[in-house]
């Protein structure tokens, strides 16, 4: 070989680490029930349950703790890997009685977001059950507020008023879980998803990720105060959608320039601007409810979306996603909600 082709192939291996480096981030599953007898929106049958952590371990993908998997992320270091991370929000009793074993059989960590208000209601675990898995050190226990508000700003509402609540809801559950757990997880998983500019700002200054319910991996690009997480409730969590979900990529589009969270105008726009390389053409947006919906070009990589037609819900998406090549695709969702109903 000579020297020439010797640094050919030095610089295609380094390109090949880089784009190796590239193709790994991180995906989050979110729970609520496992359970066949729990409320449809809200549960994954325990056969689902089984089969999705079947293919976790049929791609080879890396199942990690939250907050490390969260950080490593971010900070674009997973080293190739994919990683996936599991999430159970609201502390349900289906979560100690068939995730776990499971879980712990296949030695996969996991967190529980706890709704401190609901501990030791109907369904929900018990501080005595929780104690023993903050024991458990594949296990983080995770603040999801003390009482499950809708936590972004009221229109109506005062700055004053709406601090005071924050601090009930965001403060009173991080103490809870302190006192009776001795746990401190800088991690929020917003009730029903929901945030605002303000609700960021505020888990931003306590120094805590906040997560949403809004689809799509964690990658460099994604926002500390809004991460997206994979619903996994059995309509969502069909196993001929999972493998795309699994092994997708955050669409590198900066999330500090995506829209508040609270919708300001009925239908909202989404605009992106697409890294240098890609084909505006290529990108595919959903609305909820609505289907496919026109990317229309603003000029170079800007593109941006708008549905045909007003949502009447409280809460709905746009997903984009954007062919990453072998199968994989780029992945990008953005949640609103409307604060009027
Ligand atoms: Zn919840």
């Amino acid at each position: 070989m000579t020297y020439r082709t010797l640094a050919k192939s030095a610089l295609a291996l380094l390109l090949l680490s880089a784009a190796t480096a590239a193709s790994a981030d991180l995906v989050v599953l979110q729970y609520h029930h496992i359970s066949n007898d729990s409320p449809a929106s809200t549960s994954t049958t325990p056969s689902l349950f089984r089969a999705q952590m079947d293919m976790i371990e049929q791609l080879g993908l890396k199942v990690v703790p939250l907050q490390q998997g969260t950080r490593a992320a971010l900070a674009g270091d997973l080293s190739g890997q994919q990683q996936v991370a599991i999430t159970f929000d609201d502390a349900y009793r289906s979560v100690w009685e068939t995730a776990l074993p499971e879980l712990t059989r296949r030695h996969y960590p996991f967190t529980v977001f706890v709704n401190t208000g609901a501990i030791g209601g109907n369904d929900f675990m018990s501080w005595d059950q929780l104690r023993e898995l903050a024991g458990n050190p594949a296990v983080e226990i995770a603040n999801h507020s003390a009482n499950h508000q809708h936590l972004p700003r009221r229109p109506d509402e005062s700055m004053e008023t709406w601090q005071q609540r924050i601090k009930v809801s965001l403060d009173d559950a991080q103490t809870s879980l302190e006192k009776q757990l001795g746990t401190h997880t800088p991690m929020l998983a917003y009730p029903y998803g929901e945030f605002g500019d303000n609700l960021e700002k505020a888990v931003a200054s306590r120094g805590w990720f906040g997560y949403g319910q809004q689809s799509g991996p964690i990658g460099p690009t994604s926002l500390a105060t809004r991460l997206p997480r994979f619903p996994m409730a059995t309509a969502y969590g069909q196993l001929n959608a999972l493998k795309d979900k699994l092994l997708s990529l955050a669409l590198p589009v900066d999330a500090r320039t995506l829209p508040s969270g609270v919708l300001k105008r009925n239908p909202p726009t989404l605009s992106v601007t697409l890294p240098p390389g890609f084909n505006p053409a290529r990108l595919t947006c959903f609305a909820s409810g609505k289907g496919r919906q026109t990317v229309k070009r603003e000029g170079g990589q800007r593109v941006s979306v708008q549905a045909d037609s007003p949502f009447t819900s409280r809460r709905f998406r746009y997903n984009c996603t954007y062919p990453a090549g072998q199968g994989r695709f780029y992945w990008l969702s953005h949640q609103w909600v409307d604060l009027s109903r």
